[in-house]
């Protein structure tokens, strides 16, 4: 007989920088699509107000009638922000702006640190509308605000994108002294998966100095794989389609391919048929 079907127990990465444009929501649409192109079930939680993540996957603003910040103060399950996508396997629970008032609405509230993991309870178990999901990918919001305290709460890990620029460590060392403080207060269990180098330009020296100075920094924390600036990746987004969809074959998507790969690789997990 064939081998049981080897467990995969859920997942939840937080994709967190507080600087902006650095290549989180890229990274959450572009990485989920891969994981789930390798047999994954994936669920992006878009906890940023912008909405790009919804809108790069396809979602237009009508049919977030029920979003994440619904969700997040209470008012719907789940299972009512959930929205498959062009993607096999992968769905999303959109947000909008109304997540700007989320914050001041929580701030006297016992568990608003607690308001995401509380959410996604149960996310996998049979009967939902999340059924069989291995990987809850948040997008955060560019700050180290409350909405990004519940993401690293929630998470088992955190993955961060890092531009390819010279003030790229600038910023770094207190994004990881917050990971740090959240696991001492709210999230023992919290790690980091990894760093991920995003825009990386080959033809320009001061991209390799700072992968040379982010190596040396981080270590094996940061991923082999490095997100090269691919113009394709940039073009996909207007299109409502992750760059899988829009150019398989263009570099960006081949590096979302191989970092997933490496992800699940540092989980100890084996790709599954799909
Ligand atoms: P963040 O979510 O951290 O603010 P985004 O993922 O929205 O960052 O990326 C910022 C901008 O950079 C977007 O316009 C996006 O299309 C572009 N971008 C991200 N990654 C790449 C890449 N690898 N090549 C080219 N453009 C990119
Ligand atoms: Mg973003």
């Amino acid at each position: 007989p064939l081998p049981a079907q080897p467990e995969r127990p859920l997942r939840i990465l937080a994709l967190a920088n507080q600087k902006g444009g650095v290549g989180k929501t890229t990274t959450a649409i572009n990485l989920g699509t891969a994981l789930a192109a390798i047999g994954e079930r994936v669920l992006v939680f878009d906890l940023d107000p912008q909405g790009n993540a919804s809108t790069g996957l396809g979602i237009d603003r009508r049919q977030r009638r029920v979003s994440t910040y619904h969700v997040m103060s209470g008012d719907a399950p789940l299972a009512d922000a959930v929205i498959p996508t062009a993607v096999p396997r992968l769905s999303v629970a959109p947000s909008t702006m109304d997540l700007l008032g989320l914050e001041l609405e929580m701030a006297n509230s016992a568990d608003r640190a607690h308001r995401l993991r509380n959410v996604l309870k149960g996310v996998g178990e049979a009967g939902t509308a999340t059924e069989g999901v291995t990987y809850v990918l948040i997008d955060c919001p560019p700050s180290l605000n409350l909405l990004t305290i519940n993401a690293l709460a929630a998470a088992d890990a955190v993955l961060v994108p890092l531009q390819c620029e010279f003030f790229a460590l600038e910023g770094l060392s207190q994004l990881l002294r917050t990971v740090e403080q959240v696991r001492g207060a709210l999230n023992p269990r919290l790690t980091i998966q990894g760093i991920v180098l995003t825009m990386f330009d080959p033809r320009n020296n001061l991209s390799a100095q700072v992968v040379a100075d982010v190596r040396s920094f981080m270590g094996e924390k940061v991923y082999e794989t490095m997100i090269p600036r691919n113009v394709r990746v940039s073009e996909a987004p207007s299109h409502g389609k992750p760059v899988l969809l829009y150019d398989l074959k263009c570099a960006g998507s081949q590096a979302y391919l191989r970092l997933a790969s490496e992800v699940i690789q540092r989980e100890g997990r084996m790709p599954v048929a799909a």
